[in-house]
């Protein structure tokens, strides 16, 4: 009885904080503006599209570039409080409007810090928490790279996302082709497993993590293929990642959800590999498969509530939707119904007016008792949806 009353109490949206102001419109603002309505709460956005996904979610869209200051002031001044969508947002406007007392979730300071891939390192290091070893790399340098060994990892300071301005170096003749611009070297780490935890963490500290997620990638393509959660891994590895990450987020003092990447090496040694400062691809399976889903949890930290439990109930995979390589234009999809029946898929749609090769145009979960028939049915299910771009 006492629970359902204190549950009662966490869901009444508080006199500070009914409304939440999201730079950038997009799909993980989509999917807060959905967890916000069974919330009772609102949203307002900024996105310099028009038809940014979550346009039609928010109480009102502010069309102007994510670093125009009298709007990123309108935003703060309509809404109770700010959080973000991606990090590379106008962060010294968002740094001035903290001065000036708004309340943002994550601190724009901790943005500055993680946005920049060698400030990040830095601070992992300095923190004790295990990471690979790595140099700066002003510019591009063979000889820098050669004296630091091969292989290894040179990342772009800054604007690198989802594998782009990230580049394995493996032998000689790929010093020929460094990436141009501030960047760092990591010593190339040989990978049993990639996980990643999402972490939620209160404004008062409290901290829960979700069981860790596999991410599988497309070792031909090198990009991100699948996601299974928990990680078909042992308990006792899973744990560990569970704790790394957690003391990671309290470490660094974040404030809201975060994802913490983690390498597992061949030698079952766990090693932090970046932070990303906001909901994550990572935790989109959370929507069905946890108490809690990512979307809720960060609306409940960023608005004062207690934190949800991100107790998963069904093993999960997830797969993104993609633009169909060839084709660009207004989006065109196809294959719905031929999934509409498949046990235990949920497909999400962004509603991206227009389709190109590789845009995420949405994700597809699927839940089954065993983790493996998950994965192969979210596969399954991708093979038969296309979206593509179509004049
Ligand atoms: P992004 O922020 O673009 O996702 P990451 O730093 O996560 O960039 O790197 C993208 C991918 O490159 C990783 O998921 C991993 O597969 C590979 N990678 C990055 N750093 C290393 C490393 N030090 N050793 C081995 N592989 C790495």
């Amino acid at each position: 009885m006492s629970t359902t009353s204190e549950q009662k109490q966490d869901s009444r949206p508080t006199a500070q904080h009914n409304c939440v102001g999201i730079i950038v419109g997009g799909q993980l603002a989509l999917m807060l503006g959905q967890a916000a309505q069974t919330m009772g709460l609102e949203i307002d956005i900024i996105d310099p599209d028009p038809q940014a996904p979550a346009t039609g979610i928010a109480r009102q869209h502010i069309v102007a570039p994510l670093d125009d200051a009298a709007a990123l002031s309108q935003l703060a001044a309509q809404t109770d409080v700010l959080t973000i969508e991606i990090e590379s947002v106008g962060i010294e406007q968002l740094q001035a409007l903290a001065a000036e007392g708004h309340t943002i979730y994550p601190d724009p300071d901790e943005l500055a810090l993680l946005v920049n891939k060698l400030h990040q390192k830095r601070t992992l290091q300095q923190l004790g928490l295990p990471t690979s070893r790595f140099v700066e790399l002003p510019r591009p340098s063979r000889k820098a790279v050669q004296a630091f060994g091969l292989p290894c990892v040179q990342k772009l300071q800054r604007g690198g996302y989802d594998g782009r301005g990230v580049q394995i170096l493996r032998s000689a003749s790929d010093l020929d082709q460094l990436l141009d611009g501030p960047s760092l070297l990591e010593a190339f780490v040989p990978c049993r497993a990639e996980l990643a935890v999402v972490v939620a963490r209160s404004i008062d500290g409290k901290v829960a993590s979700y069981a860790p997620t596999e991410l599988i990638f497309d070792s031909q393509l090198n990009v991100l293929d699948a996601l299974v959660a928990p990680a078909r891994l042992p308990d006792a590895i899973c744990q560990a990642a569970r704790a790394l990450a957690e003391e990671t987020i309290s470490r660094v003092d974040a404030i809201g959800v975060h994802a913490v990447e983690l390498f597992l090496s061949t030698d079952d040694t766990l090693l932090v590999n970046e932070i990303s400062p906001r909901v994550h691809n990572s935790g989109h399976h959370s929507i069905e498969a946890c108490t809690t889903s990512q979307f809720e949890q960060q609306l409940r930290i960023v608005t004062g509530r207690a934190l949800g439990s991100t107790a998963q109930q069904h093993p999960a995979a997830m797969v993104n939707i993609l633009g169909e390589p060839g084709s660009s234009g207004p989006t065109h999809v196809d294959g719905l119904d031929a999934v509409s029946h498949m046990p235990g898929v949920h497909v999400h749609l962004y509603g991206k007016q227009s389709s190109r090769p590789g845009r995420k145009m949405g994700h597809i979960t699927a839940l089954d008792p065993d983790p493996d028939q998950a994965l192969a049915r979210a596969r399954q299910a991708r093979g038969l949806i296309r979206v593509r771009g179509e004049h």
